[in-house]
C-alpha cells in the first residue's frame, strides 16, 4: 500500500527522513518555506557525531560522501580563559572520526541530492483527523490532504499546536553571532588563536565562541546571561552599536580575544530558546515531528545529530510496517521522546555549567567529555 506522506522543513530532520524514505522507494513530498536553497546564509557548522548523525547518514547511503566533505581535523578545540592564557589545546589523531564537522550548506546539499522538494511553500496549520486525512493548509491559501503529515519545521514549528500545546521558553542565555572572512589572510593572528577547529573563552556568566568552517570562514559567537529585553536601547541593525555594547558586556577580556567582535561584521542576534526536557505528546494518527520541532534544546552539539537519526529511524520504521502506518509512527515516538528525553538533559546541565558564574564549571566539563 502507498501512503501519502507529507514532511513540513528541509532542515536536517525533514530531508534525512525524505532520503531515507526514498531509498526504500516510499514516496514522500517536502515542503519547504524557504523559496530556494540559497534564499538565506545556511549557517555555520555542526559537528556529526557516530553514533547520531553520521549513522542517519549510513542509512541514508550517504557515509561515504560525508567522509569526504567534513573536516576531521575540525574537531580540534582550544580553551582559554578570559585573561587569554590557553588552559586546553586538544587536537584529534589524524584518524580519529567521532565528531568531524561539516558546513551546514554542504551538509544540506548532500542530502538534498536530486530530492524534489516544494520550495516556497509555507506551512501555517495542520488538521488532523478529517475524513480526507491530515490537511496541510498553506500560507497562499492551498490545502493539501495527507495519511502522515511530519513536521520537521524546527524550534518554531506550525505543525507542532497539531499534537502539543507547548511552545519554547527562553533560556536566560543570549548568543549573538559574528563572522569573519579569509581568516588565514586577512587576520592571521586571529587564525592562529583559533586554531584547526573550535576556540572558547569561558569567563563569569559569559562566553565567546569561535569556530572555524570550510574556506577560511570563522563564526564567532558572544553569549552571554541576559534578560530576553536586553537590547531594547539598541538598534539591532546598527552594527557599530551592537559591537559597542558586546565589548563592554566583554569588558576586561584579553585583548586578542577582544578583536574577535572587535573585527566581526554583521551581528546576528539568537537569544537561546528550548521546549521543556522530555516533551511528550498523546499520540495523534496521522501527525508527528521530528528534531527541534519536537525537543528544542540547548545548541551544543545534539540537536542536527538528533534530528537526522529521527528522520532515518522514522523512515526505516515506516518502511519496515508500511500496513500499520499508525503503528510505524507510534514505535518510533517512544524511541524518540526516550533518546531526546536524555539529551535534553544533558545540554541543559551543559548550559548552565558552559555559561555560569563560574569559568571553572566549564573547562570541568570539557574535561569529563573531551577524550584525552
Ligand atoms: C549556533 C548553533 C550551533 C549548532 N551547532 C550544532 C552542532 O554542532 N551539532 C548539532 O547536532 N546541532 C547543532 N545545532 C542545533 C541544530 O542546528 C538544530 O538542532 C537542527 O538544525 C535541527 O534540525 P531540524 O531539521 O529539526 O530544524 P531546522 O534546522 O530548524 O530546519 C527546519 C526547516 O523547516 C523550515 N520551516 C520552518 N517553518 C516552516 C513552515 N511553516 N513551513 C515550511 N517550512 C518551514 C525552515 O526553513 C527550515 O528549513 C546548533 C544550533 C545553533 C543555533
Amino acid at each position: 500500500m502507498r501512503h501519502r506522506i507529507a514532511v513540513v522543513g528541509g532542515g536536517p530532520a525533514g530531508l534525512t527522513f525524505a532520503r531515507v524514505l526514498r531509498r526504500h522507494d516510499c514516496p514522500v513530498t517536502v515542503f519547504e518555506r524557504d523559496p530556494a536553497p540559497d534564499a538565506r546564509p545556511p549557517g555555520g557548522t555542526l559537528d556529526l557525531q557516530e553514533r547520531l548523525g553520521q549513522l542517519a547518514l549510513e542509512k541514508a547511503g550517504l557515509l561515504a560522501e560525508f567522509e569526504a566533505l567534513s573536516r576531521p581535523e575540525g574537531q580540534a578545540m582550544r580553551i582559554l580563559d578570559a585573561d587569554g592564557t590557553v588552559l586546553r589545546d586538544w587536537l584529534p589523531r589524524p584518524d580519529e572520526r567521532a565528531n568531524p564537522e561539516i558546513d551546514r550548506g554542504r551538509l544540506r546539499d548532500l542530502l538534498l541530492g536530486t530530492l524534489d522538494v516544494r520550495w516556497g511553500r509555507a506551512v501555517t496549520r495542520v488538521v488532523p483527523g478529517t475524513d480526507e486525512g491530515a490537511v496541510v493548509h498553506f500560507a497562499d491559501g492551498r490545502q493539501e490532504a495527507f495519511d502522515l503529515v511530519v513536521g520537521a519545521d524546527g524550534a518554531w514549528s506550525r505543525v507542532r499546536p497539531a499534537v502539543s500545546p507547548v511552545t519554547p521558553h527562553y533560556t536566560g542565555v543570549t548568543s549573538v553571532e559574528t563572522a569573519l572572512d579569509d581568516v588565514d589572510t586577512r587576520h592571521p593572528d586571529l587564525a592562529r588563536l583559533i586554531g584547526d577547529g573550535s576556540m572558547a573563552v569561558y569567563g563569569a556568566n559569559r562566553a565567546l565562541v569561535a569556530q572555524r568552517n570550510s574556506g577560511g570562514h570563522v563564526k564567532v559567537y558572544a553569549q552571554f546571561r541576559a534578560p530576553l529585553d536586553w537590547h531594547t536601547h539598541l538598534d539591532r541593525a546598527d552594527a557599530e552599536a551592537v559591537r559597542s555594547a558586546l565589548l563592554a558586556l566583554f569588558d576586561g577580556w584579553a585583548a586578542p580575544v577582544r578583536e574577535l567582535l572587535r573585527r566581526g561584521g554583521t551581528f546576528v542576534h539568537r537569544p537561546l530558546h528550548v521546549l521543556p526536557v522530555s516533551h511528550t505528546w498523546p499520540h495523534v494518527s496521522g501527525v508527528t515531528l521530528l528534531g527541534d520541532a519536537a525537543h528544542l534544546m540547548p545548541p551544543l552539539g545534539a540537536g542536527a545529530n538528533l534530528a537526522m537519526l529521527e528522520g532515518a529511524e522514522l523512515a526505516e520504521s515506516i518502511a519496515a510496517g508500511p500496513d500499520d502506518l499508525d503503528e510505524a509512527v507510534r514505535a518510533f515516538e517512544e524511541r524518540m521522546w526516550e533518546r531526546a528525553g536524555r539529551w535534553a538533559r544533558i545540554t541543559t546541565a551543559g548550559l548552565e555549567r558552559l555559561v555560569s558564574p563560574d569559568p571553572a564549571a566549564a573547562l570541568a566539563l570539557f574535561d569529563e567529555v573531551q577524550p584525552s
